[in-house]
């Protein structure tokens, strides 16, 4: 026993690091690309005339860094159940082909998004909402910083969804790297408040099956509605999707000549 809780402990750190790191990175990287393409025309896709303040910030910040404690206690367990045999990360091509990354990748991410979806759902109950999902939605107009802004319990879920996959499906160390830049990647996008997916992210464009930024805020801005991570698939099936959500897409992406020329998310006012 104290042999798993040396090997868990000494793995902690670097994946606190870790974890912690792709967060600031993504959600830095995001907030430079607002500001270098602010006046380029990002402006003008603001999706609400609201701004956030820099207290919403600050607490979206402390708040996406306890997550991302929280998610390295959790891979911690995951290397330490890996080293056990108890799950399956493998490296190198020997036990499977790049075929096999791929489609685990995929099936993961799809996996993830039904995952997402249903506890997301869940948590908008009534009866779990104070304590699971409160604080993620204390952000009515999001920034990049909320990626993670959470409470612990509502992080404890976000973080289950990989060993319990990971239980189930063998994978290449390669595929769960990729899988956690993209899912911190739309994160940010989801919640950076500005239209940033071309237009052919549109309802009725050849890529309307996956999520933008305006269907995240939305959900935010709305409380209710959206509830996907990734893809539309089960907001349609599910009848959650916002009923303006093609309307808003469409007008904030239509051309114009609007010049808003204040910078990306400063400025107090309500
Ligand atoms: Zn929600
Ligand atoms: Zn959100």
């Amino acid at each position: 026993m104290s042999d798993l809780l040396k090997t868990y402990f000494s793995a902690l750190p670097a994946l606190w690091v870790a974890d912690t790191a792709r967060y600031l990175v993504a959600a830095a990287l995001m907030a430079a690309v607002l500001a270098v393409f602010w006046r380029a025309g990002l402006a003008a896709r603001k999706l609400q005339a609201r701004h956030a303040t820099a207290r919403d910030i600050r607490r979206e910040i402390l708040a996406s860094l306890r997550s991302s404690l929280v998610f390295s206690l959790v891979a911690a367990a995951i290397f330490v159940a890996a080293q056990q045999g108890w799950i399956k990360i493998y490296w190198g091509f020997k036990q499977a082909g790049p075929l096999y990354l791929v489609l685990t990748l995929v099936l993961m991410l799809v996996a993830h998004d039904t995952w997402f979806y249903w506890t997301h759902r869940a948590m908008h109950h009534p009866r779990l909402f104070a304590v699971f999902h409160r604080v993620h939605h204390l952000s009515r107009t999001p920034t990049q910083w909320a990626a993670y802004s959470f409470s612990v319990p509502e992080a404890i879920v976000q973080a289950a969804f990989v060993p319990l996959f990971l239980v189930l499906v063998p994978m290449h160390e390669i595929a769960i790297l990729l899988f956690l830049i993209i899912q911190i990647g739309r994160n940010v996008m989801g919640h950076c408040g500005v239209e940033i997916h071309p237009t052919a992210f549109g309802p009725g464009r050849w890529l309307a099956w996956n999520t933008t930024t305006t269907h995240h805020d939305l959900h935010h801005e709305a409380g209710r509605y959206n509830y996907g991570l990734y893809f539309r698939w089960w907001d349609k099936m599910m009848g959650t999707e916002h009923p303006d959500y093609r309307r808003k897409f469409e007008a904030i992406v239509a051309p114009r000549t609007a010049v808003v020329p204040l910078a990306p998310q400063r400025g107090a006012s309500r």
